[in-house]
This record gives C-alpha cells, structure tokens and sequence, in this order.
C-alpha cells in the first residue's frame, strides 16, 4: 500500500503528487506502478482483519484507493466514493438528517439536489430553508437547525459564497456544515480547510474530467464518514471496481487539467467581456464579478465554468448553430468545450418570473470551458458571434 499522504515528511505533498501517489495500491505480488483492478464481490472470511469486505459495503480495495486518494486531496480523514454525485449527496442527507430535523439550504442549488431535497427529503419531515448569501443563510438557522448545505462557486451565476462565514455560523451553533464542492475541485478549493465539516462531490465532473462515467464522493472527519457508512450500505449506491479504476487514472491529471482549465477560462471570460454583442459575463476571476472578493479569498483558481449572456437573445440559437468546436451539451468539467442555455435546460421549469428573479435570463449561456487550445475556442465563439 502506497499512501504518502500520511508521510511523516515536515513538508506536506502538494495537490499534483497526490493526484498521482495517494492511495494507490501498489500489488506485493507484482509491484506494478498502477493499483489493479479487484472485480471480486466475494472475499475469503474469516480472514485476517475479520472485515466482511464486499464493494457494496464500501469497503472493496479500488474503492478505498479512490477514497484515499479524495482524503488526501481534500485534506480530510475520511472519504466514500459513490455511484453518482446524487448518490453521494442523497445518501449523506439521509444519514445525517432526521424526522422533524430543520436543514439549510442555499437557493440556487444544482437542479438534481434542488429536486430531491424538495421533493424527496421533505416526504421523510424534513423541514428545509433557502437562502442566497451567507446573511440570508444564518438567518435561516433556527434551534431545531441540524445542517447548513451550499455550493460555491455556484450553478449557472458562479456565484461564491462565503464558506469561512458558514464555517463560523456552524461551529458557533453546533449545526453541521456541509458544501458542493463540485465546480471548483479540491485543486482550487478546500473546504476542510476553511472549517466546514463536509465536502461533497459529482466526480463525474472535474475529478474523472473526461465525461464518460458517472461517481460522487463525501469527504469528511472519520466519525462524518463512518455515519455515512451506516446509511450508504442500506442505499446501495456505491462504484463498481472497473469504474473507481477508470476514475484513479481520472484524477492523476486532475491537478494539471485543473490549472489549464483555470487558464482557459481566464482567457476567454476576458475576450468574452470585451464583445460588442455580449451584455455580461460571470466569471468568479473577473473584478467587476459581484463576489469576487469572496472568490479570492478563498480560492486558489477560479475554475473552468463561466457563463455570458447576449445582448440580444433572439441570436441564442444562431450562436449555437455557428459554433465548430465548443459542443452543446448538458453537464461540465470534461477535457471538451461544452455550451448550454440554461433557461431551457437546468431551469426550464421555473416560470419567467422566478427565472428572473434567480438572474437567468434567455440569453444566459453556460460554458463549460474544455482544454482545447485557448485560441481555436475563441476564434469559434469569434466566428459565431461576429454575425450579429
Ligand atoms: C452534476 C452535479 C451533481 C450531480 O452529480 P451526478 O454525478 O450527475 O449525480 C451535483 N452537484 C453539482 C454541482 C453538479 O454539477
């Protein structure tokens, strides 16, 4: 076993030797560089730890490779690897969350936990507040209060929130902190850090960053993940040994990816905001971004994720139809440009006026910003803007 992140070296192992060496399980038969791959559900037992493994448990080598790995770069004692980012965040709502139990929640939440802490957790008397900032937030917390849960930087506005103010609201009232730390990776960000108790993640996103397969995670103290642990062996949720060994080899270039994300990003947000025919653009790294100061506070990159809108919204789809590279599609964080409007796709079902007053207008486009070269990506969005 090869896990040098809990080396007794004075100087901690920075975020892209991680990527690479934590976790990994080196084979005493072979020495093999890479960790191999265990398909097996049935172990011999008793064994020598008397430990029942078996993978829905959560407990099957590829998965705890993974997990090691998620620890170390979260800078958390503890983590479990999921079938899907929902099966992450579902499952950790379910295990710490009780009947009559109040819970947090930031308003605009990714669309598929928006949907299930309203119309799932709720059925189970749950009692769930909204709010925008960290302001609204504490002042949603109320004596039966058990969680606060937030994203940041946020879907589809980026907006950031202030994560060491709802470390401190936590702390000071006993109320678990819990954040999205999906859009901004542990390479940009570490909440763990700032004081919250727990980072959830769609590792379908960033962390595998190719687009083909679907995993979450929850990264926390070992007491967090052992109650979680409890919950998830009854959910059944967990990752398949061929998948966790697809994403191990996912996240060793997830510190090199991150940073040329980051990169692109940067470039194209400022070649975006310098367009006649866009109105705005949002983009956590841009001055003028109403919570920039937030960001660099408390990131290290502002990601790869940005989204514009135009002047003139009737030319969303000629935008669309011109672009050669940048791909329409849905979900983010892969190695290719994607592009998607998100007043017909995440927020399609809300009405104008609550489209509105979330700040999603229909000339909103999000773009998840790939690692293609900076220059084709805006020489396309050039061509398919110069038209109008
Ligand atoms: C995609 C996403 C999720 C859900 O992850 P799945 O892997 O699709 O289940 C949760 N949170 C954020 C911020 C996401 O982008």
């Amino acid at each position: 076993m090869n896990n040098p992140s809990s080396s007794s070296a004075a100087r901690p192992l920075q975020p892209a030797t991680l990527c690479i060496h934590a976790g990994t399980h080196i084979d005493p038969a072979t020495r093999g560089a890479c960790s191999p791959i265990f398909p097996s559900t049935a172990y011999a037992y008793p064994n020598a730890t008397n430990e029942n493994i078996y993978p829905r448990y959560f407990n099957a080598p590829n998965q705890r490779v993974i997990a090691r790995k998620l620890a170390a770069l979260e800078q958390g004692e503890a983590a479990l690897v999921f079938g899907s980012g929902m099966a992450a965040i579902s499952t950790l709502l379910f295990a710490v969350l009780n009947p009559g139990d109040h819970a947090v929640f930031q308003a605009d939440l990714y669309g598929g936990t928006h949907h299930f802490v309203t119309k799932e957790l709720t059925r189970f008397g749950v009692r769930i507040s909204f709010g925008r900032d960290a302001a609204e937030l504490a002042a949603a917390v109320r004596p039966d209060t058990r969680l606060i849960y937030v994203e940041s930087p946020s879907n589809p506005l980026l907006r950031c929130i202030d994560l060491a103010a709802i470390a401190t609201i936590g702390r000071a009232k006993g109320i678990l902190t819990a954040v999205d730390n999906t859009f901004a990776t542990p390479i940009n960000q570490n909440p763990l850090t700032l004081g919250l108790d727990v980072v959830l993640h769609s590792a379908t996103k960033y962390l595998n960053g190719h687009s083909d397969l679907n995993a979450g995670a929850v990264i926390s103290t070992s007491a967090v993940i052992q109650r979680v642990t409890a919950s998830a062996v009854n959910h059944g949720g967990m990752l398949d040994a061929h998948a966790c060994g697809q994403l191990e080899r996912g996240l060793k270039t997830l510190s090199l990816r991150v940073r040329q994300h980051n990169e692109n990003a940067a470039e194209i947000a400022r070649f975006l905001q310098g367009h006649p025919a866009v109105e705005r653009v949002n983009y956590p790294g841009l001055v003028d971004h109403p919570t920039h100061a937030i960001a660099a506070r408390q990131m290290r990159g502002f990601g790869g994720m940005l989204s514009f809108e135009l002047r003139d919204p009737g030319q969303v789809d000629n935008l669309l139809s011109r672009l050669r590279i940048i791909f329409p599609a849905l979900s983010l964080g892969g190695v290719e440009s994607l592009i998607c409007v998100p007043s017909r796709t995440s927020h399609r079902t809300l009405s104008i006026v609550e489209r509105r007053e979330a700040g999603i207008s229909e000339g909103l486009l999000r773009l998840s910003v790939g690692l293609e070269e900076a220059a084709d990506l805006i020489a396309d969005l050039e061509q398919a803007l110069v038209k109008q």
